[in-house]
Order: C-alpha cells, then structure tokens, then sequence
C-alpha cells in the first residue's frame, strides 16, 4: 500500500513546492540507510525519501561483516531488524574453514517495516511510495506525474548503473522452510565442493532459524544469462544432498552483478550519486553495504555542505575499487572457470584482518602483497601466467 503524499508535498504539475532539506531519490539499500541515519543525526529534517515502487527496500537479502560498520555510525544502526551471527563458515575441495568475523544479514521485509516506522514517528519527513521519479536535478527532482519538488540536498539512490568490461556474479536464492532442522548455527559462505563446469558455482547459505535457510546459488561467469528454473533445480538437488527435505519456499530472490575490470568511480558531484551507480560498491565482491553504512555516516554528519567530506571518502575508495577490478581482471582471464575457486581457497586462507579490511575496502600495501603473491596453492597473482579458456556456457 503506497503511504499518502503529505499535503506540504503537493504541487501543481510544473510548479516549485516549498523547498526541502533533503531528497532522496530510491529507498533501496542506500537510500534507506542514508535516510535513516539523517533522520536519526537531524531528527526534524525535512526529508523526503521517494519509491518508485508501492513497497521500501524491494526484494533482498543483504549481508555484510560486523567490521564493515564504521566506528562514528549513530544509534540508527543498532536499531537496525539484522541478524548477527559470530562468524561463517567456507569451503572447498581440501580445503574448509570457521572464518571468526561477525556477519549480519538485512531482509528487504524487515527493512521496509523498520522504514515505515521511523517515518511515521517522525515530525517533518516521510516516505513516499509509488512515486516514480523521471528528472534528478541538483535541487529538484520531477516525477511522472509532472510534480516538482525542491530541496537543499538531493540524493540519487535509484540503484542500477553500466559498467565497462565485466564478469558477472549471479544468483538464485530460496528461502525456505526445512522439515527438520540445517544443523548450521552459522552461514556457508561459500561451499565450492561441487562440480565445477564453465562458470564457477558455489552455494551460499544463511540459516535464519533451524529450519528457516536461504540457499543461495551463486555462479561466476562471462555472460550475464541467468537460467532461473535449472538454479532452481540446482538448489533443490544441493538441499537434497544435505539431507535437507524442503519442506515450502517461502520466498525467492535473484540477481545478476557486474565483476568489472573496467570500470571508474565519478568524483562526487551534485545531485549526489549513490548507491551502484554511484560507484559505491565493491568490484570483486559485489557487496554495497560497507560503502552505503559508511555514505551513511559521513552524510548524516556533512549533509549541510557533503562535497569536500564525500570528495575524500571518494579518494580513498577509487584506491580499493582499482584493487577490486585487478582481482576480477584476474581471477576472470587468468583461470579456467573450472579451476577459478583455487584463488578463493587461497584468499581464505589469509589472515582474519587482512579479509576483514579486504571486505570493507581498506586493503593495506602488505594485504595487497598478500592477495597477489606468496606461496602456492595458487593465489590471484598466479593469473599473471594466464591459462587458456575453456568454453562457457551461458546458465
Ligand atoms: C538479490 C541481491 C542480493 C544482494 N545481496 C547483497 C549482500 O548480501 N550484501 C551487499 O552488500 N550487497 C548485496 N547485493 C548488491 C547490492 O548491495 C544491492 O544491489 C543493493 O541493493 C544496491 O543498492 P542501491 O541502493 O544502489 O540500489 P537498490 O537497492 O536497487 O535501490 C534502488 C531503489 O531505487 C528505486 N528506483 C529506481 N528508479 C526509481 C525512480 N525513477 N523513481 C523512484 N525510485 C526509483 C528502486 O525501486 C529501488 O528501490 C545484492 C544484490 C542483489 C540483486
């Protein structure tokens, strides 16, 4: 159900409304985290976040490690609906680990009902959904409908984005409820302990209750074809070889990432650009969450006047968003997709704190040796001497 305008929102077509303090164009990940943590440092901004779509928060599940959250984040963060696991697991032929590093996981549903609540509580902001916005201006935006609204600040949360060369991450998951219980008190991160073909396949898994897992099929590929009915079958047949008997999905969700080597992040100009088009993302992960906490916290106290805050935050990141497509660049053209989890065995063996600040985009020169040399099994670096392709099929 779309919440209604506040009559202070409305305008004729064409017309200037009364200005605002900040708009924010998408209430996805970003859009949502920065708003609510705008609210929570001004709690009598005048904001308006605005959806395209009748519901906040669409249809995800994002997680991201306990680490990635900066230190000076406000108090909205701890009211987040996340769970918080103490670690994960991962593994792969010959290879598993108990990764001790906190991992939280964000449900759209949650999420969307968190929203509805701040903004109904609050004075002087709402949420408004079901209103597609078509024009982004430095201090307007206009929505389909021909209404204007003006503000001090206006954000661009409207996700999407191109990138240049690229792999891709895509993925599959279903939600469901088991018949007895996972046996997981801990998500798998990555379980590559399957047959490997022409694109590299691993299943995620995050236990929510003893008998409430997603099981994500996720796969590493050239192409951006994603066969949703044979991933379908391909989680069926994993939760099956578990001994997990599937008792209903609940629900689904999917998704095809870009892993680009070619790619830039665009200075921080204004309207501000966030989210994936933005560039806040991490190339070889895929994960936007620690780039959103941390927009979130450097805007809820620089909102007045962002450039010169955003600009160094911006600096930092292109530094480790380059790192991200020199990993893609290799992991994409250096190994057969068959034999692509050998670096990421070999990444999980590295120490916690280097894949800790490797997750969070704040990689050291000695990490960055340590994800590109050293000793076999055979690492990132090892693509430097590149083998052949084998043919890629496009499921
Ligand atoms: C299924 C899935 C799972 C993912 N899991 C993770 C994860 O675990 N951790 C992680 O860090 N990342 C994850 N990602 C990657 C990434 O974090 C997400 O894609 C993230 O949602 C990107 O945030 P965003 O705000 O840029 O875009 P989105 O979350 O897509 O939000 C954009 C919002 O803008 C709205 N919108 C678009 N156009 C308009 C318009 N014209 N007018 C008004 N509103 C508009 C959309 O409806 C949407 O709600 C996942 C991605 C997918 C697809």
């Amino acid at each position: 159900m779309a919440l209604t305008t506040h009559p202070a929102d409305d305008s004729h077509p064409g017309a200037a409304a009364a200005p605002f303090d900040v708009l924010i164009v998408g209430a996805g990940l970003h859009g949502a985290l920065i708003a609510l943590a705008l609210l929570d440092a001004q709690p009598g901004l005048r904001l308006r976040l605005i959806e395209r779509d009748p519901q906040p928060a669409g249809n995800h599940t994002w997680c991201f490690h306990r680490g990635d959250v900066p230190a000076a984040v406000g108090g909205w963060f701890g009211r987040l609906p996340m769970t918080t696991w103490p670690g994960y697991r991962v593994a792969f032929p010959g290879f598993e680990r108990t990764v001790e590093l906190p991992y939280c996981g964000l449900g759209s549903a949650d999420l969307a009902v968190h929203l509805r609540d701040v903004f109904s509580a609050s004075a002087a902001a709402r949420l408004l959904t079901g209103s597609e916005v078509t024009v982004v201006d430095q201090n307007a935006v206009r929505f389909a409908d021909g209404r204007v609204l003006r503000a001090g600040l206006v954000i661009d949360a409207r996700g999407g984005g191109t990138v240049g060369a690229t792999g891709y991450q895509k993925f599959l998951g279903l939600e469901v409820e088991l018949a007895g219980d996972c046996g997981l008190d801990r998500p798998l991160l990555m379980d590559a302990c399957l047959p490997q073909g022409p694109q590299f396949r691993f299943m995620y898994v995050l236990p929510f209750g003893p008998r409430r897992v997603l099981i994500e099929d996720t796969a590493f590929a050239r192409t951006p074809h994603l066969d949703h009915s044979a991933r379908r079958a391909a989680i069926h047949a994993y939760a099956a070889a578990r001994g997990w008997t599937i008792r209903a999905v609940v629900r689904e969700e999917s998704g095809v990432l870009p892993m680009p080597w070619q790619a830039t992040v665009p200075a921080p100009a204004l309207p501000l650009k966030v989210g994936y088009a933005g560039g806040w993302f991490h190339p070889a992960t895929g994960y936007s969450a620690p780039c959103a906490l941390r927009l979130a916290t450097v805007l809820a106290r620089h909102w007045r006047d962002p450039l010169p805050a955003l600009t160094a935050e911006w600096r930092r990141h292109r530094r480790q968003f380059r790192l991200g497509l020199l990993l893609n660049a290799l992991a994409f053209r250096g190994f057969r997709p068959d034999l692509m989890w050998q670096p990421f065995a070999r990444f999980y063996r590295l120490p916690l704190a280097t894949i800790a600040r490797f997750y969070r985009l704040e990689s050291t020169p000695r990490d960055i040796a340590r994800l590109l040399l050293g000793r076999p099994p055979r690492g990132f670096g090892s693509a430097w001497f590149p083998r052949p392709h084998t043919q890629e099929t496009s499921s």
